[in-house]
């Protein structure tokens, strides 16, 4: 059992509450259980829901990080908590397919996660237009394409994950309220409440993964993040072996620029590939998660068959099916992860900004750290929700 020093337990319902089930709070919940902390976990859904951002079915974890090299001692700690709580939990969660990011020399996809492995000396292989183009015959061969292929990469499966930690922290003694939305949090340095309708809760310290629904439970949040509608596809491919992981690892292809990049998997009902577009021309729309996802249209569809059509060789452009998700966006694309003076008692968790499942296992250690000792053992330096403060 952990320790909290400074305050009795006198007059609280537990040390740490957890104010949503998605990836990160799902995590917390188990990175805290783990520990032996007293705590709760409330989501106003069921876990391992469709209405948030961690569902359809896999995400894709890489090493080699486009986003900056400072994310890859993250990401191998995230990589061995997988794996922990695949054994803890009997779940089998992650499938290592490999990686091959696609696009010119000079695109984000291959400058950046050149400069990851250089910088942490990671094994990786570069095909040139040609090398690519014999390897992988599914992608158009465009002139000028090139390969960054690394082995340490392949795909989680997001609903099984959260139902996983969720389960795992529930066995270790925590406890999870479902279907039941907290309507204020109230912030305060030694006794922060959450509060559920008519009903208060109190605790030493409130972890707040709320996802897109942050800026609404706690206004002050605003400026930091906006959430934007995704759509993820899937489409059915002539030659299902040529499609299986060990031809066609997951995948991210981008032009020189990075307006048009998607994404996505090898198939895993032998049928169909999942294809999402990560930043395109028109799909910026941005949401209100209070109103939920808006169902994908014909739109959606039409830039799907612009997108898959110019990508690939063997898929069909049509969708067979498309799933609404939202991605909550900060200003630098980097994530919000830790406490802010204006709300004290309180750990952040959010901004994701569409690149962060792959992270929720040690977001969830470093949520859990903060929780109990104010700080953390992890470099998350970058992700200090006070940094626009300064802009
Ligand atoms: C289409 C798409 C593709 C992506 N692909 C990748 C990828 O390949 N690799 C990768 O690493 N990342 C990817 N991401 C990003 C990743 O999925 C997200 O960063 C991550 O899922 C965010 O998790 P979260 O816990 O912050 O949010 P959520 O999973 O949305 O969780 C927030 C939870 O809080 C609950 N909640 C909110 N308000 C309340 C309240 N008042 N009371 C109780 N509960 C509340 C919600 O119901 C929800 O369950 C993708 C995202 C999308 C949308």
């Amino acid at each position: 059992m952990v320790t909290f020093l400074g305050n009795s337990s006198d007059s609280i319902d537990a040390d740490v509450i957890v104010v949503g089930l998605g990836a990160m709070g799902s995590q917390t919940l188990w990175r805290l259980a783990e520990r032996g902390v007293d705590a709760i976990g409330i989501e106003q859904f069921t876990p391992g829901h469709d209405r948030g951002a961690s569902h359809g079915e896999s995400r894709i974890i890489r090493s080699a990080y486009a986003e900056g090299a400072s994310y890859v001692p993250l990401v191998k700690e995230a990589w061995q908590l997988w794996r922990e709580l695949e054994e803890v939990s009997g779940a089998h969660l992650l499938e290592q397919t490999g990686a091959l990011m696609v696009g010119p020399a000079d695109s984000p996809v291959i400058a950046g996660p050149l400069a990851s492995a250089r910088a942490w000396d990671l094994k990786y292989q570069l095909l040139e237009t040609a090398e690519l183009r014999e390897a992988f015959p599914q992608y158009v061969p465009a002139d000028g394409l090139m390969g960054f292929y690394e082995e340490d990469a392949g795909y989680l499966r997001p609903e099984a994950s959260v139902t996983a930690a969720v389960e795992a922290a529930r066995v270790r003694g925590a406890e999870v309220l479902r279907e039941s939305g907290v309507t204020a949090i109230l912030p305060d340095p030694v006794r922060p409440r959450v509060r559920l309708g008519d009903r208060e809760l109190t605790a030493r310290h409130v972890v707040v993964a709320a996802g897109g629904w942050l800026p609404g439970l706690l206004p002050a949040t605003a400026r930091l993040m906006h959430v934007e509608r995704r759509v993820m596809g899937w489409f059915r491919v002539a030659d299902p072996a040529a499609f299986e992981a060990r031809r066609f690892p997951v995948f991210v292809h981008s032009d020189a620029s990075g307006d048009h990049n998607l994404y996505g998997f090898p198939t895993l009902d032998g049928e169909t590939v999942k294809v999402g577009l990560h930043t395109w021309p028109g799909i910026d729309e941005v949401i209100d998660p209070a109103d939920g996802h808006r169902p994908p249209d014909q739109a959606d569809a039409q830039r799907f068959a612009e997108a898959v059509d110019r990508t690939f060789v063997g898929v069909d452009p049509q969708p067979v099916r498309m799933e609404s998700c939202m991605y909550s966006l900060t200003p630098d694309r980097h994530f919000l992860v830790g406490p802010r003076a204006d709300l004290p008692g309180l750990t952040l968790l959010a901004g994701f900004s569409g690149h962060g499942f792959k992270f929720a296992t040690v977001i969830g250690e470093i949520a859990a750290q903060f929780a109990v000792t104010g700080k953390s053992a992890l470099p998350v330096e970058k992700f200090d929700p006070h940094r626009f403060d300064r802009r």
